[in-house]
């Protein structure tokens, strides 16, 4: 049976590099690994899972393919499914993003000889960028897309400890402060939550991102501000600031890729 993915997996597929081993954590059916080594692109592969059902339907996935010795369906809590030095690519994808950085965060002992992360966090992105950037995995590139009316993004990060002297220089370089436009500045905290690559991309796909979460945040602030306490208030105020600054950011990312 040969595997079709869905666009989603598509592109998380196109991040795999030839020739690697690969875990995907979370793997739920074994799509993403069935069909990478079906393709030829990942020579073997774990499909890690923790819950029975998408266990069992990994397994299933495996058998019909007919990748019984190429693909291992392991039981198992995040990166425990593991050994040290199995594999050299990580894919964690369709979950969020705390619970992406807790499954690094729980398996910091089985990432030493990973030379790739794929991540694709459904919400929360920016916990997983802290969470990179703390651990010194520097976010190499970042997708966008859109697929059945939700947006994903698509996260690839690369180690840069002491031994990358030039990945180390660009980790330092990645959230630095950036103008936009002759007042605008754009800090760490904001690259964090809107992504440093797809900032600078300012691509249809993040605009219309971007103009969801501002909906969303409008809301909770009129919520609030219809609040007579003191803590509402003040969080409305918060909340009218960061609604604003976002608004400018959007305004000068102009849109590049208009048709
Ligand atoms: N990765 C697939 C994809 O992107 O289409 C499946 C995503 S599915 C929504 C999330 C899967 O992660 C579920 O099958 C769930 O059982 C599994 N999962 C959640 N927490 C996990 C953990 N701590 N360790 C391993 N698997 C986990």
């Amino acid at each position: 049976m040969t595997v079709k993915l869905s666009k989603r997996l598509q592109r998380i597929a196109d991040k795999v590099p030839s020739f690697s081993r690969l875990a995907d954590i979370g793997s739920d059916h074994a799509l993403l690994p069935a069909y990478l080594v079906q393709a030829g692109i990942v020579t073997w592969a774990i499909a890690g899972e923790v819950n029975p059902g998408p266990l069992a339907a990994a397994a299933k996935q495996v058998k019909e393919s007919g990748l019984t010795g190429k693909i291992e369906v392991r039981e198992g809590n995040g990166l425990e499914v593991l050994c040290s030095g199995e594999v050299d690519v990580i894919s964690i994808a369709g979950m969020g993003g705390s619970l992406i950085a807790s499954i690094l965060e729980g398996g910091q002992d089985k990432l030493s000889s990973v030379n790739m992360l794929v991540l694709q966090p459904n919400v929360g992105e920016d916990q997983v960028r802290r969470w990179l950037d703390r651990h010194q995995w520097l976010l190499e590139s970042e997708d966008i897309l859109e697929e059945d009316g939700k947006i994903y993004e698509i996260l690839t990060a690369v180690p840069a400890g002491s031994h990358a002297k030039n990945r180390s220089e660009m980790l330092e370089a990645l959230y630095q402060v950036r103008k936009l436009g002759p007042d605008k500045e754009i800090g760490k905290e904001r690259q964090l939550q809107m992504g440093p690559y797809l900032l600078q991309e300012a691509g249809e796909v993040w605009h219309r991102k971007w103009q969801g979460e501002l909906d969303k945040l409008e809301m909770i602030r009129e919520q609030l501000s219809l609040s007579d306490a003191d803590a509402s208030k003040l969080k409305a105020e918060t909340l009218r600031k960061e609604i604003q600054d976002i608004r400018e950011v959007l305004a000068l990312c102009l849109q590049k890729d208009k048709p």
